[in-house]
C-alpha cells in the first residue's frame, strides 16, 4: 500500500487496511475467524482478545487512515471502546470534566461506576470553555467532549478545548460518533484520542454493533493494555462486515450531509416547523465555529414542530421516515428525545436543557429528498387532524 496520506478519502475507504488474499487473489479480505495461533517462532501472539488477529489488525489501519491517527483498536460496541478509553487513563483520586451533552450511554457509564472506582468527575454546565476551565482540579487527568451533541446539535469548541488542556497537562477525549471520520478529524484541532460507536456511521447499516478507537501509538498502546483486561473486542466475522461497511462510509456520509443541509433549509422554511437545529444553518448559534472545524456539517438535525401538531401522531404517519431509537444508518429516521434517549429526566430538567416537548431528532439517510419532503408532508397533514 502506498503513502496513506496521500490517497484520496474513496481510494482510503476502498484499500487501506485490505487483507490481502495471497492464496487466491480474491477480490475482497478473507476472514481469519481462528481463535489459536502458532506460538512456535512467531513474535506476535495472536488472539481475538488481544486486538490482533489478521483482520483486526489490517482493519485498525483503515480506521487510523480515516481518523488521520497513527493507530486505532476496534470493539464489539461503542461503550466498549468508550468504557476502555476511560479506565485506561483514570485511576483512583483522578478527576475527569465531562460535557454535560452527551451520550446517554456514556453518562450513566460515568455516574454509575466512577464512585465504585473512586474517580472524580464534573459535568458542565454547557459547551463553554469556561465552563471546562472553572471546573479543572489539581487532579484533573481527562476533558471529555462530545461535538456535534445530541440532541441539539451544539457545537463545542476543540481548538479551545486542547489548548486549555495542554495548559493544564490533561487528555482529551471526543466522542465524534455524530461527525464520523468524514465531517470532521479532531486530531487536526490537537484533541487526543477520538471515540466512534461504528454502530453507527462507521456501520452505518444499521445491522451492526461495534465501536472504535482512535489515537497515537502510544496511547493506543496503554488504552490496549487495559483493553485486553476488558475484554471488549469484535469478532472477525463483524470486523470483515465492517470493513466492508467502511469501503462506501465517504459515499454515504456525503449523501446523507447533503441530503441533511437540504432538509434543514426546508424545515426551516416551512410554516408548521419551529426551530431547527442543524449546524450547516446560520441561524445556528454555533454556524461558524462548526464552519471552521467541520469538513461537512453532517447528517443529524432536530426540530420542533409548530405547537399543536401532536410529534409523535406526526412520526407514526410517516411512511418511509422509520422511527427507531438508534441514527445514521443509510435509512432516514426519527426519534423523540422526550419519550427515549431523555425520558429518564424530568420535564423541568429536560426544558432547562432546551429539550421541548415535541422536539424530534432526524437521522438523514440517502434517500432522494424529494420523497423525504413528500412524507413529512403528508404526516404533518395527518398529525393536524
Ligand atoms: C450510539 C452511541 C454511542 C454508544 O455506542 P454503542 O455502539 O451503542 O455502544 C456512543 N456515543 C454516541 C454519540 C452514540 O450515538
Amino acid at each position: 500500500m502506498k503513502e496513506v496520506k496521500k490517497l484520496g478519502i474513496n481510494t482510503t475507504c476502498v484499500h487501506v487496511g485490505e487483507v490481502k488474499d495471497e492464496q487466491f487473489k480474491g477480490a475482497v479480505s478473507p476472514i481469519y475467524p481462528a481463535t489459536s495461533y502458532a506460538f512456535d517462532g512467531v513474535d506476535v501472539k495472536r488472539y481475538p482478545r488481544y486486538f490482533n488477529t489478521p483482520n483486526q489488525e489490517m482493519l485498525h489501519k483503515k480506521i487510523a487512515a480515516l481518523e488521520k491517527t497513527e493507530d486505532a483498536l476496534i470493539f464489539g460496541s461503542g461503550m466498549a471502546a468508550i468504557s476502555a478509553a476511560l479506565m485506561a487513563f483514570l485511576k483512583k483520586g483522578d478527576h475527569v470534566v465531562v460535557q454535560q451533552v452527551i451520550y446517554g450511554g456514556t453518562y450513566n457509564f460515568i455516574v454509575s461506576e466512577f464512585d465504585k472506582y473512586g474517580i472524580e468527575y464534573s459535568f458542565t454546565e454547557s459547551d463553554k470553555i469556561a465552563d471546562f476551565k472553572s471546573l479543572i482540579k489539581k487532579n484533573t487527568k481527562v476533558l471529555y467532549i462530545e461535538t456535534p451533541s445530541n440532541p441539539l446539535l451544539g457545537i463545542t469548541d476543540m481548538n479551545a478545548i486542547s489548548a486549555l488542556a495542554k495548559e493544564n497537562g490533561i487528555l482529551t477525549m471526543i466522542d465524534n460518533t455524530f461527525a464520523s471520520p468524514i465531517n470532521q478529524n479532531p486530531v487536526e484541532f490537537g484533541i487526543d484520542i477520538m471515540l466512534h460507536s461504528a454502530t453507527k456511521y462507521m456501520g452505518g447499516h444499521s445491522d451492526i454493533s461495534a465501536g472504535a478507537i482512535a489515537a497515537s501509538k502510544t496511547h493506543i498502546e496503554q488504552i490496549w493494555k487495559t483493553a485486553i483486561n476488558f475484554g471488549g473486542n469484535l469478532s472477525d466475522q463483524t470486523v470483515w462486515l465492517l470493513e466492508r461497511s467502511l469501503k462506501t462510509l465517504n459515499l454515504r456520509v456525503k449523501e446523507q450531509t447533503k441530503n441533511a443541509q437540504i432538509m434543514a433549509e426546508y424545515l426551516e422554511d416551512n410554516k408548521d416547523v419551529d426551530n431547527v437545529y442543524y449546524p450547516g444553518l446560520k441561524s445556528h448559534p454555533q454556524f461558524n465555529l462548526a464552519k471552521k472545524q467541520m469538513k461537512g456539517f453532517g447528517a443529524m438535525l432536530s426540530f420542533e414542530l409548530k405547537e399543536g401538531i401532536d410529534a409523535m401522531k406526526f412520526q407514526n404517519n410517516l411512511q418511509l421516515i422509520k422511527p427507531s431509537m438508534s441514527l445514521a444508518g443509510l435509512e432516514s429516521t426519527t426519534v423523540s428525545p422526550t419519550q427515549t434517549t431523555h425520558a429518564l429526566l424530568s420535564e423541568e430538567e429536560r426544558l432547562s436543557r432546551g429539550i421541548k416537548n415535541g422536539l424530534i431528532r432526524f437521522s438523514v439517510g440517502i434517500e432522494e429528498v424529494k420523497d423525504l419532503k413528500e412524507d413529512i408532508e403528508q404526516a404533518i397533514k395527518k398529525a393536524k387532524s
